[in-house]
C-alpha cells in the first residue's frame, strides 16, 4: 500500500490502484475510496466501474473475432428476465428509487408491488431466492419467471429508465446472436458475451462474510421488499478502506496496490 492509501488521509479519500486480470491481460486503474464510514451500497459505483472496463474488453474481444454486439438502445427484450442483484446493489437500487421524484417513484413502486404480489400468489418467491439445484443449463424458475412476461419495473418504452444506475448483471448481459432472439430465449441458442468475472458474486460473498451467514442474490423485481426486510443491514457502516479491501479480496483475480 502506498502512503496516499492510508486511512489517515486528511481528505477522507484514498486513491487505490487496482489491477484486474482477464483473458486479455492485466488492466491497471485508479479508484477513489472514501475512508470514512461506508454502507454496502457505496461499494456499488466501484463495482460498476470495474464491470464497465471488463465488459468493454469482453465486447472488443468478440468484435475482433468478427462477432458484432447486437444489443442497442430501445431493445428491452432481456429486461423481462429474472435478474439477480447482489445485496449491496439491492441497497443501491433502493437509494435510486428513493431519489426519484414522488410521482415517478409511485409509478415504479406500483410496478414492483404488482410483481411481488403476482409471484407471491404463484408461490415462486422461495425458488426465486434459492433456485433448486439442477443439471440443466437453464434454471426452471428463470424460465417460469420469463414466461410470465413481466417487464422490469424500470423499463420504459423498451429502454432502461435508470440506465446510468443499472445493476452489474444488466451491464454484463451482451449478446452477439440476433437481438430478436432475446424475446424468445428458450427457442434459440443465445450467444452471450462471456464475462470473465461476474461482479455480483464477490459483492454477495462479501456481504455473507460480513454478516457471518449466507445472504442470497436478490431478484431485482423483489428489491424493495428485500431491502425493507434487511433495513438494518442497509444502514450498517464499515470503515471505507476495510470494506473496499475485503471486496477486492473477494474479487480473487483482482489485485490492489
Ligand atoms: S434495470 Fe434497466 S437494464 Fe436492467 S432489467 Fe431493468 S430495465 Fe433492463
Amino acid at each position: 500500500m502506498t502512503p496516499d492509501n492510508q486511512s489517515s488521509d486528511p481528505t477522507g479519500v484514498a486513491v487505490k490502484t487496482v489491477e484486474l486480470t482477464d483473458p486479455g491481460g492485466t488492466i491497471r486503474g485508479q479508484v477513489q475510496v472514501d475512508t470514512g464510514p461506508m454502507r454496502l451500497a457505496e461499494l456499488v459505483p466501484t463495482a460498476i466501474e470495474l464491470t464497465m472496463v471488463l465488459s468493454t474488453r469482453a465486447n472488443q474481444r468478440e468484435e475482433k473475432q468478427g462477432k458484432a454486439i447486437s444489443c442497442a438502445a430501445g431493445c428491452g427484450a432481456c429486461c423481462r428476465q429474472l435478474v439477480p442483484v447482489s445485496p449491496p446493489e439491492a441497497f443501491w437500487l433502493a437509494d435510486v428509487i428513493r431519489s426519484l421524484p414522488n410521482e415517478r417513484r409511485d409509478v415504479v413502486m406500483s410496478r414492483f408491488n404488482h410483481i411481488a404480489d403476482d409471484v407471491e400468489q404463484r408461490g415462486m418467491v422461495e425458488d426465486m431466492y434459492n433456485p433448486p439445484p439442477t443439471d440443466e443449463p437453464i434454471l426452471e424458475i428463470s424460465k417460469k419467471y420469463f414466461l410470465l412476461g413481466m417487464p422490469c419495473p424500470f423499463l420504459e418504452d423498451e429502454s432502461c429508465s435508470i440506465h446510468p444506475y443499472r445493476p452489474v448483471a444488466c451491464r454484463e448481459y451482451n449478446v452477439t446472436s440476433p437481438a430478436d432472439w432475446c424475446a424468445e430465449p428458450y427457442n434459440h441458442d443465445i450467444e452471450k458475451v462471456p464475462m470473465p468475472m461476474p461482479l455480483s458474486l464477490p459483492l454477495t460473498r462479501l456481504t455473507s462474510s460480513l454478516v457471518g451467514s449466507h445472504v442470497p442474490l436478490v431478484p431485482l423485481s423483489l428489491v424493495p421488499q428485500w431491502v425493507e426486510e434487511n433495513a438494518e443491514l442497509g444502514q450498517r457502516t464499515w470503515p471505507g478502506l476495510e470494506l473496499f479491501n475485503k471486496f477486492i479480496e473477494f474479487l480473487g483475480t483482482a489485485r490492489q496496490r
